[in-house]
């Protein structure tokens, strides 16, 4: 799979791939590179780099530099096309060479400094990593001054805000969902005791984290979607499944969310770290 937004950031470059290592590629000692992943190789080693045949056939050629992801030595791995009609490349695994991941961790590749890096780490740790969403204290704060009266904690409130979000637009879209969970309308909603209103909080569904990388402006009223804060909670923790019906569920009741930045539901299970990995 090529990498998304979060993992260029991440890892700051625009060419990267991942995927997951099955039971059989671990066993076997050999990852199968097809698609993104056999493409990305080609480009970086050049196709009349890359032996065609068995590794015996020519173990010079067969041999690749690669730079151990976050160590940054040189390892030395097999790279093949096992068979010269398929585009799929062959890359072996080895303890002794210094890559041999674990089954169902997540294996990476990605170019930066003209070096290819590879790495791997366990599925939980890979999506803790590439989440670009954050629930930080800034967050509470703004929260919390969505159900604030009081002018004085408003302005409080509102200078911690790292993200120095409008709480009037966030207010704006709370009414015109009649203070209403937009993920389930039927969600109960508690009253707050400092506006007598129902408490809902606003979530930006394309992160405000990403701000800093596009001149459209991401705290408009239709990126504020007004959640209860159950559903809050989970669109930033829950486990994948329920987060990314969160997410889908959002986008079919405005799907003019997409055109803000030009994201596709999947670049959104990106961003949030829920998407499906192969
Ligand atoms: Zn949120
Ligand atoms: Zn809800």
């Amino acid at each position: 799979m090529k990498f998304g937004k979060n993992q260029k950031l991440k890892f700051d470059t625009d060419t990267g791939s991942y995927s997951l290592v099955t039971d059989r590629e671990n066993f076997d000692s050999q990852l199968t590179a097809t698609d993104y992943e056999a493409q990305l190789l080609v480009d970086y080693f050049g196709d009349s780099n890359i032996l065609v045949g068995p590794k015996k056939d020519d173990p010079q050629k067969a041999a690749k530099d690669f730079k151990h992801y976050p160590s940054g030595k040189t390892i030395t791995l097999n790279l093949v096309r096992p068979k010269p009609e398929k585009t799929e490349l062959r890359l072996y695994l080895s303890s002794r060479a210094g890559f041999k991941p674990e089954p169902n961790s997540i294996w990476f590749m990605f170019v930066k400094d003209s070096n290819l890096w590879i790495g791997s780490m366990p599925e939980t740790e890979w999506r803790n990593e590439n989440s670009i969403i954050i629930y930080d204290e800034s967050e509470e704060v703004y929260q919390d001054s969505l159900a604030e009266l009081d002018e004085i904690k408003i302005k409080n409130l509102k200078a911690k805000d790292v993200f120095s979000r409008d709480r009037n637009l966030a207010i704006k879209r709370i009414k015109m969902e009649n203070y209403a969970c937009e993920y389930n309308s039927s969600h109960n909603i508690f009253i707050s005791r400092h506006t007598n209103l129902p408490f809902l909080e606003a979530h930006h569904l394309i992160p405000m984290s990403l701000q800093k990388l596009t001149a459209q402006k991401l705290d408009v009223l239709d990126n504020i979607f007004s959640l209860c804060p159950y559903c809050h909670r989970a669109i930033h923790h829950a486990d994948k499944n329920l987060t990314r019906n969160i997410i889908d569920k959002l986008v079919d009741k405005r799907p003019q969310v997409l055109d803000i930045m030009n994201v596709t539901p999947a670049d959104l299970f990106g961003l949030y770290s829920v998407e499906e990995i192969y």
